[in-house]
């Protein structure tokens, strides 16, 4: 029997009867012959509210009791739409992570996944099942406690079904009906794209384009899953969506094709620190060892042997950088005059694979940003993006300038 992967997110299954409305979805597949491995998130805002509840708890939470807690969202929706389809005749049953299993390393809170059993589940399918319905966003960690894959984890989960199950197809179910050239929240122009390659996504998604999360295309791309993003408010149409597909598949290719921001950004100075070897590694060891991911990093020139660092990282994280910091400093490892902290910037990105053949896309950017009034504190490139990090009241303005200059509404 072919088989599906059909995963709805959160705003999809907000309420019981967007549950229901989901359910006639995936009964229209079963009905066209397939067997579907639905993946659901929790209802929208329930994860934000369990982590809330962590957080007023235990300020300085257990990961394990955190994961323990959060991972509840989705077990929830998972038996309820499981019931809603046996209310149909669709002959359905729930999984949590750990009952399929869906084995991740001991990383909670973050954990990647190692390994999914699929005996259970096909053994199912041979009872006369049509729908095995998985709770996203958790799996179970060798030392047998549940685990989760991190915000937005559930995309993963459902793209890594698909590549265990070998699924024709992993359609992802969101708010929005397709990948655009930038949020379309934030850029009324921004248009939707029938294709776009797995690594423009990828990019897109690392830089804070929360369509997709950056894992679940990491793992599409490595396994070739086919991959689509669609609406699951608008009216069925077999060729709605955007795929996520190989590069060679795109006709058109501009040198942008979308712009990204991510808004809760820090940047953080290390003031007059030592300009020696070995610097660098006694900054940012300590930094990862405290857990804090690190983003950009630019030394400034050196002058008397001293010199001020400036990396960034993401706003909540701020607090465990300084203590870091300030431990290092207190054991001898650093030293440094001040450490500041600007909590007020956003990252905003180009990105396109086009870049690699046209010149000037940089200098093009940093001149929309300067007529715009924008001061750029940070910049980092790779082949095919460029980011910029610009106060944090400047974001909109930044994205939807870029996405102009780039006639990215333009086909
Ligand atoms: P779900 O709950 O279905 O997983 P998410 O909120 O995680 O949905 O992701 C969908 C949201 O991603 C959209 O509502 C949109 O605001 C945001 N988004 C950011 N960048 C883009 C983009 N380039 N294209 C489409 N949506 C985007
Ligand atoms: N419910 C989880 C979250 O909000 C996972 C997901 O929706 O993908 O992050
Ligand atoms: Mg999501």
């Amino acid at each position: 029997m072919p088989l599906l992967v059909m995963k709805f997110g959160g705003t999809s299954v907000a309420t019981l009867d967007r549950i229901a409305r989901a359910s006639k979805r995936v009964a229209r597949e079963v009905a066209n012959g397939y067997d579907v491995i639905v993946v659901v998130s929790a209802m929208a805002g329930k994860t934000n509210e369990l982590v809330g509840w962590v957080e007023e708890t235990s300020p300085m939470y257990d990961a394990r009791e955190y994961d323990a807690v959060v991972a509840s969202g989705e077990i929830v929706t998972a038996g309820l739409m499981a019931l809603r389809l046996q209310e149909m005749d669709v002959p359905a049953r729930s999984w949590q992570g750990w009952q399929v299993p869906l084995k991740t390393n001991s990383a909670h809170s973050s954990a990647r996944i190692e390994d999914i059993g699929t005996d259970a589940i096909n053994a199912k399918f041979d009872e006369g099942f049509k729908v095995a319905v998985v709770a996203g966003f958790q799996g179970i960690s060798p030392e047998g406690r549940v685990t989760t894959l991190g915000r937005g984890g559930s995309d993963t989960t459902a793209v890594a079904f698909a590549a265990a199950f070998g699924a024709e197809r992993c359609d992802i179910y969101t708010d929005v009906d397709g990948v655009y050239t930038t949020d379309p929240r934030i850029e009324d122009k921004a248009r939707k794209l029938d294709k776009i390659a797995f690594e423009e996504m990828l990019e897109l998604a690392s830089l804070g384009a929360k369509v997709l999360q950056t894992r679940s295309v990491e793992l599409a791309m490595r396994f070739k899953v086919k991959l689509r993003v669609l609406s699951s408010f608008e009216e069925y149409d077999p060729n709605a969506g955007t795929l996520v597909c190989d590069e060679e598949e795109i006709v058109e290719q501009n040198a942008v094709s979308g712009v990204a921001y991510s808004r809760d950004e820090a940047k953080m100075t290390l003031i007059s620190v030592a300009d020696r070897p070995g610097i660098a590694s006694a900054i940012f060891t300590p930094l990862s060892e405290a857990g804090v991911n690190v983003d950009m990093i630019v030394q400034n020139i050196s002058e008397e042997g001293r010199t001020d660092m400036t990396f960034s990282c993401p706003v909540g994280q701020v607090a465990r950088a300084e203590k870091a910091l300030t431990a290092a400093k207190e054991k001898g490892d650093i030293n440094f005059r001040e450490l500041v902290a600007d909590e007020d910037v956003a990252k905003v990105s180009v990105v396109g694979i086009g870049m690699r053949s046209h010149a000037g896309i940089a200098a093009r950017m940093f001149s929309v940003l300067a007529n715009e009034g924008i001061n750029i504190k940070v910049i980092t490139t790779s082949e095919i993006k460029i980011s910029v990090l610009v106060d944090r009241k400047y974001m909109e303005l930044a994205v939807q300038s870029l996405h102009d200059a780039f006639d990215l509404d333009k086909v």
